[in-house]
């Protein structure tokens, strides 16, 4: 009874607590946070000195007593205490925007599908304290599914590719539930740092992860280009401990990427063929969706239709589809309850 009344005031909560970033929505104004999921603390003190977009400019700048802490590692949460600081912190953001003191929210958070118990109740826990009311939480891939709009409770069967920063993750789609999956620890970070290591091993030039994450971004494919693309990279000489400059082009970045990108390939492969056959020919017909930053990167829809024969396409908005997924949830109780993660069902 008393739930109820608070619910009628309070402002619900789609999260997606993700490796890279966190998005916030909220049925009222769609995506209010998108940040990424770093905060910066004054060890002394202990202080939170900043969080998501300030905290993230202080990466691997800060002096001794200062911490710039990524508390997600592969989708799972590594730092409780940090995590729960920097959900509050979102939560009190989003919340100081309206008026008046609001009731505490029900939240529905994305999870990954290899998630033990043990980080699920973490996860929750988390949400709790940094004030959540009720916590549901929804397999990421799921919440994907739902934010390009499939209809995910279909008998028909679809694939989704989540490639974050942390891990990718190979779902199977069918009837409102995950029926195959694969989660491989190979995603954007990963990338990145095969990057790093071409660059060292190719120019003798250290670069650093955000520097590597830029070009990625700025010319990085998965198959040729028709147009050809560079940039100036800039890094410390390892041989003179000099800064050097030189170009590099979007066919070293590729070769530097090739591996990685052969494996989540490889493993797509896998996948389908532990699928039941009815549903493989569903995916073999319907295709293959793309969602997380990764499926950004150019010609990897290409590159993986061509060695599947499978058509892949990109979701719209690939970095937003698992928090939007999880706003649409929120409007609609029904679906939830269909497709919520079975272990923390609250009703
Ligand atoms: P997470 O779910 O782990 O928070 P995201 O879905 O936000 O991850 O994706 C973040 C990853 O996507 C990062 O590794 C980032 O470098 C990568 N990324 C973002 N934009 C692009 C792009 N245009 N091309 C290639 N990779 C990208
Ligand atoms: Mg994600």
């Amino acid at each position: 009874m008393l739930n109820k009344f608070l619910g009628k005031f309070s402002k619900d909560l789609g999260i997606d607590l993700g490796t890279t970033s966190t998005l916030v929505y909220t049925p009222e104004k769609g995506i209010v946070i998108n940040e990424p999921s770093v905060v910066a603390i004054n060890m002394r003190t202990d202080e939170i000195l900043a969080v998501g977009v300030e905290a993230k400019k202080m990466l691997g700048k800060t002096p001794g007593h200062i911490q710039a802490i990524k508390p997600m590692v592969d989708g799972v949460i590594s730092d409780f205490e940090v995590t729960e600081k920097m959900l509050k912190y979102f939560i009190d953001k989003v919340h100081a925007e309206y008026f008046t003191l609001l009731p505490r929210p029900r939240v529905v958070i994305g999870i990954p599908l290899d998630i033990t118990e043990v980080e699920k109740k973490a996860v929750e826990d988390a949400a709790k304290s940094a004030g959540a009311r009720e916590v549901f939480l929804i397999e990421q891939s799921m919440a994907a599914a739902v934010g390009t709009r499939l209809s995910v409770t279909d008998p028909t069967a679809t694939m989704i590719v989540d490639i974050g920063g942390g891990t990718t993750e190979i779902a199977v789609i069918s009837l409102g539930g995950v029926v195959t999956w694969k989660t491989l620890r190979l995603a954007g970070n990963a990338l990145d740092n095969d990057i790093i290591q071409y660059v060292r091993e190719e120019f003798n030039i250290l670069i650093g992860e955000q520097v590597a994450e830029n070009i990625k971004i700025r010319i990085g494919s998965a198959a040729p280009l028709k147009e050809g693309l560079e940039m100036p990279l800039r890094g410390r000489d390892l041989i003179n401990g000099l800064p050097k400059e030189i170009i590099i082009s979007d066919h070293q970045v590729r070769e530097a990427m090739s591996r990685i990108i052969r494996q989540i390939i490889e493993n797509i492969k896998i996948t389908l063929e532990t699928t039941p056959p009815e549903l493989a020919a569903d995916i073999y017909e319907y295709g293959i969706i793309l969602t997380g930053g990764g499926a950004l990167l150019r010609n990897l829809d290409k590159e993986i239709a061509q060695a599947t024969k499978i058509p892949v396409r990109v979701a719209e908005d690939p970095l937003t589809c698992v928090v939007r997924g999880t706003g649409i949830l929120l409007a609609n109780p029904e679906l939830l309850n269909k497709i919520i993660s079975p272990a923390t069902a609250e009703y």
